[in-house]
Order: C-alpha cells, then structure tokens, then sequence
C-alpha cells in the first residue's frame, strides 16, 4: 500500500498502525525525514534535549549459549576469554562516578562463575559505596528467584533483548536449547518484580524479514518496556551466520523513529552497534528518537575483547573517559548530555 503523510500523522496521533501500513512504511524511505522530525518532537516533549550516560561495564565475556551470531558464544574457541572481579568491577564504579555518572550497567555473557552470592555481593557492594547510582543489568536468562535477589540487593533495572519475536526466525538464530518463548518469560518475570526493564532486537539480522519485525514492535507493545535496545546486527567472522551482511543504518534509524512514536516515554540508546556501522550513526540515531547514550567504562585492556560483533567501537567518543568529546557531539546534534539516574518518564 502507499504510505502518504497521513498515514505519518496517524502514527504520531495514536502511536499505531495497522500491520499493513507498518510493513509499508518499513520499506519505504520517502517520509523519512518527517519520521525523524515528528520523532525528535516526541521525544522533546516528554524528555526535553536531554542525553543520559549510562556507564556500562562489561564485567565478563565468558557465555555459556551458542548464539549463532555472536562472537564470544561458548563455541568460539577462539575469542580470548576475560573475567573482571568485583574489585576492578568496583573500581570502574569510581571511575564512572569521578566522571559524573550515576547509573552503571553491568553487562556479561551468561556466566555461572557468578553465582546469585556473589553478583548479590557486587550489587550490594556498589550500592553502599555509591547510594545515589542506579544499577541496571544486563546477565541473560535467570530464574524468577534470581531475578528477585537481584532486584534485593539493590538492582532497579534490566536489560534482555527479546532478540526475535517470531518462534521461526528466534530458532534460526538460536540453539534448540534456547526459545522465544523462555526470554518473553524472563522478560515478564522482570517486569512483575518491578524492574525497569529493557527489550530490543537486531535490526538486519539473517533470515530477518519485515513481518519479523511487526512481531518485534506487536510484542514491545504488550510488554510495554521501560528502554528499548535496537542496533544493526553486525556480522562476526567466527560464528556460524559470517556469511551475513551487516544490517541497514537506514532501516535502524527508520525503526528507531518508530519506536520512538510508538513509546513517547520510552527510554532509547543510540546504541555501540550504530556507531560502529557508520561514524555519523550515533548523532543520527539521537536525531531520529534515541535519547541515551552508553560509552564503555571497562578496562581499557578488555574493552575489545568483549566482542560480540567485530570492529567494535570502543575508543573516542564510545569511551567514558572521553566525555568531552562526547559531550561535544551531542550538543552539535542539538542536545544535551545529561548525567544523572536519568529514570523513565512514566505518563501519570
Ligand atoms: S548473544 Fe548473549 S547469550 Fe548469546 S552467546 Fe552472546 S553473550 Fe551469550
């Protein structure tokens, strides 16, 4: 069907279409630029010009799932293998907070080596050191009870991609032994707890078509998430979709503008992955929706090891300790980097 502006000023009056119409305005590039202006007005009126920094620290790349497409699955025998210990996590912590941030994010593969104790241990342990941060999580697929000790020891917010909503492409992407259906549980699980809780999916992922990702945004709508995480699948050499090409800047941003009139409230990083595909692609996926940006406050020595796609972008502006740089990018996009807790803004 034909996509006219109409169609534009529907979604952005009653933050939905019918499938139809999404599916042709996901293959469509003509009302771009008003996508990205309704988008960015959206955005304005529920959360100003600000950009929050989140500090994120990849605390291990050890996994112990086999996703096809990810470069420190437990199959890669190749990827050279690092763990952080709560100490150095800690430490990462300070550095974060010395820069001014207030929200830390940590980030692993599924790594048994962390047991409930002990990541309860590190949690506790930030949280008593800095009371006025917010730690989100970002650990994998973990029972219910997990889950609420997390949340105990001071954990607020979660991040799980639902990666694919459709059964059919989830299994093409993933091992039998993971499902669909068991991530939407985790994510309803984390929502019931009381986590701030955060989806996404690939954008251009193999096997990906456009009524993939109308399952992608029908699902986002019944979970109605806090944060949504969409970037460019990147491709890795040493996993078993290498062949793939990577996904579209065009497409993402596209899908980010959406996702933007459909969740107003919604908080939405300009993600790793979409400066890693373009040098411009974090200004523009800020001028197209997102409104948070998470450089890595890792190691600088393991910062490129926690590869899940290749060429990651981990220097410069990506990099915590280069906020002025960052600072300087976000404001000739037209914002303002903002690092406080930054939480939701719930409608009342
Ligand atoms: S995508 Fe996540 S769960 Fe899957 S192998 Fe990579 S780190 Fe592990």
């Amino acid at each position: 069907m034909n996509i006219s502006k109409q169609t534009i000023e529907k979604l952005y009056t009653t933050r939905n279409l019918s499938d139809e119409e999404l599916l042709s305005l996901l293959a469509c590039d003509t009302w771009d630029a008003l996508l990205f202006s309704l988008a960015d007005k959206v955005r304005r009126s529920v959360y100003g010009d600000a950009v929050y920094i989140r500090g994120l620290i990849e605390f291990s790349n050890f996994c112990k799932n086999n996703c096809y497409y990810c470069g420190i699955r437990a199959g890669n025998t190749g990827a050279t293998r690092y763990r952080l210990s709560p100490e150095e996590i800690l430490s990462c912590c300070k550095e974060g907070y010395r820069l001014g941030m207030r929200t830390f994010v940590l980030q692993s593969g599924e790594d048994p080596f962390y047991s409930d104790e002990l990541l309860c241990h590190i949690i506790t342990n930030i949280k008593s050191n800095f009371p006025d941060c917010a730690i989100t999580l970002s650990v994998g697929e973990k029972s219910r009870e997990s889950y609420q000790a997390y949340f105990d020891a001071g954990a607020a917010r979660y991040l799980l991609r639902h990666e694919a909503a459709a059964d059919a492409l989830y299994n093409r992407l993933h091992p039998a032994s993971m499902s669909a259906s068991g991530r939407r549980q985790c994510l309803k699980d984390l929502k019931s707890i009381g986590y701030q809780v955060g989806a996404g999916f690939m954008v251009g992922a193999p096997f990906q078509t456009l009524s993939d990702l109308i399952h992608d945004l029908r699902f986002l709508q019944s979970l109605d998430p806090d944060m949504i995480g969409i970037g460019p699948y990147l491709t890795h050499s040493q996993t078993p979709l290498h062949m793939h090409e990577n996904g579209s800047l065009a497409l993402t941003l596209r899908l980010l503008a959406i996702l933007r009139l459909m969740f107003p409230h919604a908080l939405l990083p300009a993600t790793t992955a979409l400066a890693t595909v373009a040098p411009d692609g974090r200004e523009k996926g800020l001028k197209a929706g997102a409104n948070v940006i998470m450089p890595n406050l890792s190691p600088v020595s393991v910062r490129q090891l926690y590869d899940i796609y290749e060429n990651k972008n981990c220097t410069g502006a990506e990099s915590a300790q280069c906020s002025d740089i960052l600072r300087i990018q976000i404001e000739k996009a037209g914002y303002r980097m903002v690092t406080d807790i930054g939480n939701v803004k719930r409608p009342l």
